[in-house]
């Protein structure tokens, strides 16, 4: 049943192909060829544009640079001169620096010695 359904499809395209191909065969081959020859002159053109491109491109000096501390690879305009770290994580470590004083400041000291029962006791 299945077999018999899928061949009255395939009937059905060829004669769809047929009657857009103005109703021959050899139309149909020619629709064929032409689809066939656009892919290829398609994919020929796609080749050569690469080649010309990868010709033009290969760059003496890499446009990006590996972050010492995100490991990401930026493009060397998210560096400042010579650093080794991207300016993300520079302004993220400033930041931390910043925050850290505060963070563990005198209150905290004050609360990590509370008075010890065992002291008040003796
Ligand atoms: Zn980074």
């Amino acid at each position: 049943m299945a077999v018999l359904d899928l061949e009255q499809l395939v009937d059905l395209k060829v004669r769809d192909q047929l009657t857009a191909a103005n109703g021959t065969v050899e139309g149909l081959i020619r629709q064929a060829l032409d689809r066939q020859l656009t892919q290829m002159i398609g994919e020929l053109v796609e080749a050569e544009l690469e080649t010309r491109a990868n010709g033009k491109q290969v760059p003496a000096t890499p446009a990006t640079k590996v972050c010492k501390t995100c490991r990401r690879d930026l493009p060397v305009t998210a560096f400042e001169k010579h650093r080794g770290t991207c300016r993300e994580c520079r302004r993220d470590q400033a930041r931390s620096r910043d925050r850290r004083p505060a963070a563990s400041g005198p209150d905290l000291t004050a609360e990590k010695e509370p008075p010890r029962p065992g002291d008040q006791a003796s």
